[in-house]
């Protein structure tokens, strides 16, 4: 049996994608919405039909995640919250769901939202508690979030298996197919905002869901679903995301390496109060990151300047080179003062959420220096 390839070989070659019609080492963008038949009224492609069915350039892009995430099927969405959405939107009414809570607060708001609309029982668990209440309460669904955005907590992903017979659907976004294949630790369903790392240039809104199972009913209704109401990524952001995809591994190390490197320097200077991220020592789900990690803990950390709400401010402002601005995961740094998006869900006023990108680390800490000087 030949011997599977590695990662960052499957990323930079995107899954073998190429365009053999020209001979092009990289694949042809086509951004036909619709396909010829031939004089017998047959298609010139059984497969290309029209766009909302499906494209060679999202084939191409879903070959690639597929295989960085050892799954047996992938399917794009046009945006992280359309992957979720997808995912909650093939349960049966009144179905149970057990959601995390105090994650990305974009996908609480929408779950309880839809939740209340179809009659569906939505219980809200605090990561510490989620495999108690799994192993208490039959569920059909149990969606978490690992590491979790912007707390950092981490969840033990084989452990909410073992304790549940729901589906377990994992939002990885923060750790990318790169630092943790959450399928082999017993997710049924992966997910990733792709928007954040997976693309890493701040510049395609995608989202992303793949499976082992893809023979199963739930799976199953998600694909009819996406193919019948049109929840399908366009062809031009599928064509973007396979090139940015190719140095996805690259840019997840030097990320991982800064971040782990800027949250030391955080944690040693007088005017930071705490820093959440997994790859500290001290942080609560450092033991849980090290099984379920590997290669580095991502690029998202979180810094608690010693202070009011104003001192954060202050220093949110005094940024040279990290820009002030939401999301995370792309190549240039970012830092968000949460509480000013989701001031009422227990976010900390002195808590500024950080996304380390690929600068050079002198340059990251010496900005820090001078905005907390
Ligand atoms: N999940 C997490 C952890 C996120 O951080 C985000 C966006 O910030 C989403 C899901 C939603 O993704 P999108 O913005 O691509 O819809």
């Amino acid at each position: 049996m030949k011997k599977p390839l590695n990662p960052a070989t499957i990323a930079a070659h995107a899954a073998g994608a190429l365009d053999l019609q020209s001979g092009g080492v990289v694949p042809a963008f086509q951004p036909s919405t619709t396909f010829l038949r031939d004089e017998d009224y047959a298609l010139i492609r059984p497969d290309n039909i029209y766009s909302r069915d499906n494209s060679d350039n999202l084939r191409q892009a879903e070959a690639v995640i597929r295989a960085l995430e050892n799954a047996q099927d992938t399917l794009l969405f046009p945006s992280g919250m359309a992957a979720i959405a997808a995912v909650f939107r093939a349960l049966p009414n009144r179905a149970t769901a057990i959601v995390q809570s105090g994650i990305y607060w974009g996908t609480t708001a929408w779950v309880r939202d839809f939740c209340a609309r179809r009659e569906i029982i939505l219980i809200e668990v605090a990561a510490a508690d989620l495999i108690a209440t799994c192993a208490a309460q039959p569920a059909n669904l149990v969606l978490i979030e690992t590491p979790s955005n912007p707390w950092l907590l981490t969840v033990d992903i084989a452990a909410v298996k073992a304790a549940t017979n729901g589906i377990v659907l994992v939002d990885s976004t923060a750790a990318t197919p790169i630092l943790t294949r959450a399928l082999d630790h017993g997710a049924d369903i992966v997910m990733h905002s792709a928007t954040k790392a997976i693309n890493g240039h701040s510049d395609v809104l995608a989202g992303v869901l793949s499976t082992l199972h893809s023979e199963a009913g739930l799976w199953q209704a998600i694909r009819t679903d996406r193919r019948m109401a049109g929840a399908i990524l366009g062809p031009f952001e599928a064509w973007l995301l396979t090139r940015a995809m190719r140095t996805l591994p690259l840019r997840m190390e030097r990320m991982s390496e800064n971040a782990l490197a800027l949250a030391h320097y955080l944690m040693g200077h007088h005017a930071v109060a705490d820093v959440y991220y997994p790859g500290l020592p001290h942080h609560s789900g450092h033991d849980v990151a090290l099984r379920q990690m590997q290669g580095g803990f991502g690029s998202l950390l979180s810094v608690l300047v010693k202070g009011t709400r104003q001192d954060a401010l202050r220093v949110t402002g005094k940024f040279n080179l990290f820009l002030r601005a939401t999301s995370l995961g792309g190549v240039e740094s970012l830092v968000e003062h949460r509480h000013t998006i989701e001031p009422h869900t227990g976010i900390p006023e002195n808590l500024i959420r950080v996304s380390v990108g690929i600068e050079h680390i002198d340059d990251l800490i010496a900005d820090w220096e001078q905005a907390l000087g």
